[in-house]
């Protein structure tokens, strides 16, 4: 029904009866409790947060857009035009249904387009194929401050080839195997591996709160042998 993202890549699908925007609304709340209960019980989340997707991706269909935005009004949300095969993965063609970007020197949304070229980036595997994004990388211009800005992208980190999620399934990989056999199995070369896991190491370090386990102890004083 719909691809969410957010840390995770998460496919969702429910009978619905009829398809109108109500129905979808109905059905979209239905997702969002499951996912407070299922965080808060699982300690992904505290116990009164609530979970607030990031992004959407959904197909051209503007009553599910609508719905979409009613329950969720900053949601990121997506258009999927294309599907394609590549070589032994998928390629998913997006299109961001909103227009204009917030100016990152003044705040005003500018709807100037200066330029935009597509990107590809890595994210994680659907059924079992290596998946690449094409996103649209769009570049503003705000008469405001008379400067050029890039759009920020909720699914990736600024000038990075992976999303949030496939660098977080990375960090996970390693700590459960090594950098040469996730490497191997993800057709990434052991340097990559090992630059997307200190990233995230040290993004979670600088983040106050976060505890890193005993697993994560040990999986970094090895990577940090490695580099030495
Ligand atoms: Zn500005």
């Amino acid at each position: 029904m719909f691809l969410v993202a957010q840390s995770e890549l998460i496919w969702y699908t429910e009978w619905m009866e009829s398809t109108d925007e109500i129905t979808f609304q109905a059905k979209i709340n239905r997702f969002l409790t499951g996912m407070d209960a299922a965080g808060q019980a699982t300690d992904h989340l505290a116990q009164a947060e609530l979970y607030v997707p990031a992004s959407v991706t959904t197909d051209g269909w503007i009553a599910a857009q609508n719905a979409w935005i009613t329950e969720v009004s900053d949601i990121d949300l997506m258009d999927c035009k294309l599907h394609v095969e590549q070589g032994s993965g998928i390629c998913l063609k997006l299109r961001f249904i909103r227009e204009g970007s917030e100016c990152p020197g003044c705040g005003r949304l500018s709807d100037q387009l200066h330029q935009n070229r597509p990107i590809q980036i890595r994210d994680l595997s659907i059924f079992g194929k290596r998946t690449l994004l094409d996103l649209p990388r769009r570049q503003y211009y705000c008469s405001a401050c008379q400067n050029h800005f890039s759009e920020r992208l909720a699914v990736m980190d600024w000038r990075r080839r992976y999303t949030q999620r496939y660098e977080f399934y990375i960090y996970q990989r390693v700590q459960h195997s090594n950098i040469e056999q996730v490497g191997r199995e993800e057709g990434l070369s052991c340097d990559q591996v090992q630059w997307i896991f200190q990233r995230q190491y040290s993004q979670k370090k600088t983040k106050t709160g976060v505890k890193l386990s005993v697993k994560e102890y040990a999986t970094i004083l090895s990577v940090e042998q490695r580099v030495v």
